[in-house]
């Protein structure tokens, strides 16, 4: 094997492996190396981060399994449909999610083999170079290689003296792998992560406790979101509690337990078969030795990109968690893509107004551009149109009439600013307003486009209208 390279790949997760990828689609030989903290039960490096094997799609799989539960204890009935009470049989939902991991990260060495990528196994560690030829370690491997990608991701961060074992205390790894319902589950951070592990635990029977530092509920949504969410989770019997202060966590017999202050002030105390922490994430510079070659970190700890993912150095480009912005799969993906086009002479971009936002829970909640607050902030004169799911015949069939789409634009133009859901398939839904966004378009032009009947998303077709008053269906 050459040890030289057009393009180094330092990480295999979605920014990662799109980038060797597409660079290797435009012509360059290409190398993608993984420090393999997922190895298969071989040994063998298993590609494609966090989102793969320890994100996105193992918490999805289980969300759905619950969901099913959740339908079958309480949904059916309405419906006619008696089934009897269910049972999960835990065991085999964690076999599901971990046999779509294997195929989806199996099937990611099948692309690196299609497109000629070569994958090294092993930690990447810069030892020198400068432009036209960056020295990289990986393992025992001398690699050069003229363009280096920094994809190195995140983990979880970790609260001081709370010791995780990915057992009784469990960050997102251990979260996705608990093997019986607890009886008492306790979360710290109610965000994205926080909230969908909740889900799923809660709609398996566990009493679910989540504690939040911040005084508000899901700040980083649209306020009616939000609010919307907060009414429709405590509904569902997850205890959100917030403005908490954590104290000391220690393990017990059979549990944990967590002292806090709520709110108020007053001294609480909660065991729980288990903790889960889900307080945000660390993007992973360490052990890159990035600083030795004169790599700039930013104030936050990440990798210092411009908007096109160019480091300080000339030829080292970096993307997806370890740089500012959104922690989203999809965002590292369309950063990779636009880093392999830029590098060959392409004008590839990156729109980061567009990037929709998605929670996964029941209702789902999802978003594209401002929030209202951010055009108040702003002074941006906007109109909005505001349409509940009840008045849509699809979710009326489907028993699922939760929530609203909303839509903002602007006062005089009518150009869409921005789109916020909370309702069934909400995930799929927001495509079309990211779409609208991305080409400039007004509420009117959503308002003339044909929406299929009945499907969810007259509703949003309902909205484009309700900007303009004229919403037929409400
Ligand atoms: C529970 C959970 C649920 C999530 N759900 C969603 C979701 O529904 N939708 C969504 O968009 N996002 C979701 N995310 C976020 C998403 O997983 C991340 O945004 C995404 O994985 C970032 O991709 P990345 O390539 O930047 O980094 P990562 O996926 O973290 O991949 C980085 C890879 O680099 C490797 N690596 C690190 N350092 C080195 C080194 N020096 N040498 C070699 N290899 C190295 C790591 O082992 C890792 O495999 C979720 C995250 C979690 C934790």
């Amino acid at each position: 094997m050459s040890n030289k390279f057009d393009v180094l790949v330092i990480g295999g997760g979605p920014g990662g492996y799109v980038a060797a990828i597409r660079a290797a689609q435009l012509g360059f030989s290409v190398a993608c190396c993984e420090s393999n903290p997922y190895a298969d039960p071989k040994g063998e490096p298993r590609l494609g981060g966090t989102c793969l094997n320890v994100g996105c799609i193992p918490s999805k799989a289980l969300l759905h399994t619950s969901h099913l539960f959740a339908e079958a204890a309480h949904g059916f009935a309405a419906q006619g449909i008696s089934v009897g009470a269910p049972t999960i049989d835990v065991p085999t939902m964690i076999r599901r999610k971990n046999t779509i991991v294997d195929q989806l990260t199996s099937g990611i060495n099948g692309l690196f083999k299609k497109n000629k990528v070569t994958l090294l196994k092993g930690h990447g560690v810069f030892t020198g170079g400068g432009e036209g030829a960056w020295q990289v370690r990986v393992g025992e491997e001398a690699i050069e290689a003229g363009q280096v990608i920094i994809a190195t991701g995140s983990r979880a961060r970790h609260l001081p003296g709370v010791p995780v074992d990915n057992k009784l205390v469990c960050d997102n790894v251990g979260a996705l792998d608990i093997d019986a319902v607890p009886k008492k589950l306790a979360i710290i951070g109610a965000g994205v992560i926080g909230l969908e592990m909740g889900s799923v635990w809660r709609r398996l029977g566990s009493e679910v406790t989540i504690l939040e530092a911040l005084p508000d509920f899901l700040s980083v949504a649209d306020i009616d979101v939000a609010r919307e969410a907060s009414k429709v989770f405590r509904k569902q019997g997850l205890d959100i509690q917030l403005g908490v202060t954590i104290g000391e966590v220690k393990t017990v017999e059979n549990g944990v337990s967590v002292a806090y202050t709520d709110k108020d002030g007053v001294a609480q105390h909660l065991e729980a078969g288990r903790l889960i922490v889900s307080v945000g994430r660390v993007p992973n510079t360490e052990g890159l030795n990035a600083e030795a070659v004169g790599l700039k970190l930013d104030e936050r700890g990440r990798i210092d990109v411009d908007a096109h993912c160019r480091t300080n150095l000339p030829g080292i480009w970096a993307v997806g968690d370890v740089v500012r912005g959104p922690m989203l799969a999809h965002k590292a993906m369309e950063e990779a893509v636009m880093v392999a086009e830029r590098m060959a002479g392409q004008a590839g971009h990156c729109n980061f107004d567009t990037i929709p936002w998605v929670i996964y829970t029941h209702p789902e909640i999802a978003w594209a551009g401002k929030t209202e607050q951010q055009l108040k902030a702003d002074g941006v004169a906007y109109k909005a149109g505001k349409i509940p799911f009840m008045a849509n015949g699809r979710a009326l069939g489907m028993g699922d009439t939760t929530g609203f789409v909303k839509m903002l634009a602007d006062a005089s133009t009518d150009r869409i600013l921005g789109v916020h859901i909370i309702g069934a398939n909400a995930s799929e839904l927001i495509s079309e307003a990211v779409v609208a966004l991305e080409f400039g378009a007004a509420s009117e032009d959503i308002a003339r486009i044909c929406h299929a009947h009945p499907t969810l998303s007259e509703v949003m077709h309902e909205a484009a209208l309700a900007c303009d008053k004229r919403a037929l269906h409400l």
